[in-house]
């Protein structure tokens, strides 16, 4: 596993902050942000992907290649006990149950 990664935000090299300018006097630059790897992001989004907006345009961008991935055709359904009112201790109102049924 390599120490960094570029952060995947297809427009990460956009944002005007102070940290992403790079360069010598006159050939200034933005550029995409570097993410260390430690033991907190290395296994998460955070590993790539340097905040929740680049994570966005990301998504944005890939949605048809991403969904191809593993596409949706039919729902998916999970069986379930028949759901039961069940009168709460605290008030005169009444909850739902909803129990996932064991197999
Ligand atoms: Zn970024």
């Amino acid at each position: 596993m390599s120490e960094y990664n570029w952060c995947h935000g297809p427009s990460c090299h956009k944002h005007e902050t102070q940290d992403r300018v790079r360069g010598v006097k006159g050939q200034k630059v933005l550029r995409t942000r570097k993410i260390k790897q430690n033991q907190w992001n290395s296994r998460s989004i955070w590993g790539y992907f340097c905040n929740m907006g680049c994570y966005n345009d990301f998504a944005k961008e890939y949605m048809a290649e991403i969904i191809s991935i593993a596409p949706r055709t039919e729902p998916l359904e999970t069986p379930i006990e028949d759901p039961k009112k069940v009168k709460s201790e605290w008030g005169n109102y009444y909850n739902t149950t909803i129990e996932v049924r064991q197999s």
